[in-house]
């Protein structure tokens, strides 16, 4: 537990920031734990490395206590930290600073996040079928953290990417585990070729890692319209605004059972704000103020 007394100044660096619920979640998550302190917005331009450095040594002078990182410079922090944990140096990317040991440190909460939740889901909403093969939509910073993960679980992997390079890039810099990571152009493209067709029937896992469905574009999906759903996948949309995406609308009405990010956004946060204050708030009380607020 942590003896830490004065205010926990925390905050999250990234642009734009202006739809983000990181406040509102960490924000329940002090009140909670009957902490005092705050959570800021820090938003630095895509090219302005110089801020970067500049609230990083307000990390570094224990004047801010932690701080989220997201797009655009969940990889631009890095130069600046130094030390990253296993799972942000196997990521690329990080998303969680803080200062231990007078060091500044990077870490990645997505995975675990990621993880955790879909555990949740998996046994609360569904059986495992089969084998654990699982098709990643998407190949970008989310798709890293997610196959980093999927990886650790033991699951085989097919990314499908509309920049079959990015997918490529993405499943080479995993070789060393050692477990299938096949490639695929972006389903709409390639879905009637054989191979794709079999491998769908297969899967027992689809993670949606696009931001294809998110507001304000909630009529679209990653999924093709005329394809059918594997008959036994669970489907997990990293998406979490709308509260329910047609991804998830369309799987749930073919009986599939399917989820929106909004778990894992929770997870991650919990995840960051434990390493911050070392305590481990309340995820149904950081679900609750956002829970009915994202349209
Ligand atoms: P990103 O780094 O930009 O990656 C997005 C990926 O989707 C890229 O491979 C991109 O390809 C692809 N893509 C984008 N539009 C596409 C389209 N119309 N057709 C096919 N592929 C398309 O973004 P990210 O950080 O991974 O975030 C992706 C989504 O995940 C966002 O909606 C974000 O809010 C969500 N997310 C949720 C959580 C959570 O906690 N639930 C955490 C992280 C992210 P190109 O590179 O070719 O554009």
């Amino acid at each position: 537990m942590s003896v830490h007394q004065a205010p926990f100044r925390l905050g999250l660096i990234g642009y734009p920031l202006s739809h983000s619920l990181s406040p509102r979640i960490h924000t329940a998550a002090l009140q909670a734990c009957a902490l005092q302190g705050d959570y800021s917005l820090f938003s630095v331009d895509p090219d302005d490395h110089q801020s970067l450095k500049d609230l990083l040594a307000r990390v570094r002078s224990g004047e801010v206590h932690g701080l989220n990182v997201t797009i655009p410079h969940k990889q631009n922090v890095i130069p600046f930290l130094d030390q990253l944990t296993s799972t942000a140096e196997a990521i690329g990317a990080v998303n969680t600073i803080y200062l231990r040991d007078n060091k500044l440190i990077g870490d990645n909460t997505d995975a675990p996040g990621f993880l955790a939740d879909l555990n949740k889901f998996l046994t609360t909403e569904t059986q495992r079928h089969g084998d654990l093969n699982a098709l990643v939509l998407g190949a970008g910073g989310s798709a890293r953290a997610v196959v980093y993960a999927l990886l650790n679980e033991g699951w085989s992997i097919t990314i499908t990417a509309r920049r079959i390079e990015q997918a490529k890039q993405l499943a080479a810099s995993f070789a060393n585990y050692h477990l299938p990571i096949t490639v695929h152009n972006f389903l709409a493209t390639e879905i009637h070729s054989t191979n794709l067709q079999s491998l769908i029937t297969n899967l027992s896992l689809i993670v949606n890692t696009t931001p294809i469905g998110m507001a304000p574009n909630t009529n679209q999906s990653p999924w093709p319209e005329n394809v059918p759903f594997p008959p036994h996948a669970a489907i997990y949309d990293l998406v979490y605004n709308p509260r329910e995406t047609k991804l998830v609308r369309d799987a749930c009405s073919q009986g599939l059972s399917a989820t929106t990010g909004l778990g894992m956004l929770i997870e991650q946060a919990a995840l960051a704000f434990q390493t911050w204050t070392g305590h481990n708030p309340p995820r149904e009380v950081m679900l609750e103020v956002v829970n009915y607020t994202a349209h």
